[in-house]
C-alpha cells in the first residue's frame, strides 16, 4: 500500500471503530506504521469524520508533519511500534464495557478461552497515568508484555496487530470478553481456567485458521 491507501486507510478504521461500538466522538485513535514513522488519527476529532488528508504522519521520534496535531496517544503508539516489531497497527477504544473493567482497576482473567488470543492467560490492566502523557505509555508497554492487548486504568483499552483488520477485531473481542465477563460475574463468581488449560489454548491459537 502507497502513503495514500495507508492514510485512507486509517480515517476508515477510524470510522469503523465508531460503527463498531468501540468509540464515540473523539474519544480512541488509530495508528499504522508507516516507513521509518507511523500514521496517527489528529487530536481532538470525530473519527467518523477524517479524511486521508486529515491523518497525520509523525515520526518514531515523534516529529509531526503538518497542520493537524497528531493524536494526544502518539507516545504509546510511537512507543508500541518501536518496541513491539510485529506491530503493524494499533487501536485505542473507550469501549463501555473495558472501560467499566478499567474501572475497576481489574483486568481479564482467564474466565474464558478466549483470553489467550491476547498471547496469555490473562489480559492486564494499566496503571493509571494521566492521558497522552510518557508514564501512561510506559504503564502500556509494562501491561502488554507477552500480549497483544490491556486495560487501561480508568480509562481504555489498547490493542495491536499485525493489519487494522487484526487490531480493530482483537479490540471488538477484549470489548466482548469485557462484557461477558461482566454478566458472568453478575451469576456468581467465574470459574477460571488454570494455567496448564490456557497453555494448552495458546498453543492451539499459533495454528488455529491456518492451511495445514
Ligand atoms: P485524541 O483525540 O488526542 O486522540 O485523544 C483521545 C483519547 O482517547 C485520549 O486518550
Ligand atoms: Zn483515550
Amino acid at each position: 500500500m502507497n502513503i495514500s491507501e495507508l492514510r485512507q486507510q486509517v480515517a476508515d478504521y477510524a470510522r469503523l471503530s465508531i460503527e463498531r461500538g468501540l468509540n464515540q466522538g473523539s474519544s480512541g485513535n488509530i495508528s499504522l506504521r508507516c516507513g521509518e514513522g507511523l500514521l496517527i488519527t489528529p487530536s481532538g476529532s470525530s473519527m467518523d469524520a477524517l479524511g486521508p488528508n486529515d491523518i497525520v504522519y509523525l515520526s518514531l521520534d515523534g516529529e509531526a508533519e503538518g497542520d493537524l496535531p497528531p493524536s494526544s496517544e502518539w507516545r504509546f503508539h510511537r512507543d508500541i511500534y518501536v518496541h513491539r516489531p510485529e506491530a503493524k497497527a494499533v487501536v485505542h477504544a473507550h469501549s463501555p464495557f473495558a472501560v467499566s473493567l478499567a474501572c475497576l482497576r481489574r483486568g481479564i482473567p482467564p474466565f474464558h478461552y478466549m483470553v489467550a488470543l491476547a498471547g496469555g492467560s490473562d489480559i492486564r490492566c494499566a496503571d493509571y497515568a494521566t492521558f497522552g502523557t510518557q508514564a501512561l505509555s510506559d504503564h502500556v508497554l509494562k501491561a502488554l508484555e507477552g500480549r497483544c492487548a490491556c486495560l487501561m486504568a480508568n480509562h481504555g483499552l489498547v490493542a495491536f496487530g499485525d493489519s487494522a483488520e487484526r487490531a480493530l477485531y482483537i479490540a471488538l473481542e477484549v470489548e466482548a470478553l469485557c462484557e461477558q465477563f461482566w454478566r458472568a460475574s453478575l451469576l456468581g463468581q467465574p470459574v477460571l481456567l488454570n494455567e496448564a488449560e490456557m497453555a494448552e489454548v495458546i498453543e492451539r491459537f499459533k495454528g488455529y485458521g491456518k492451511p495445514g
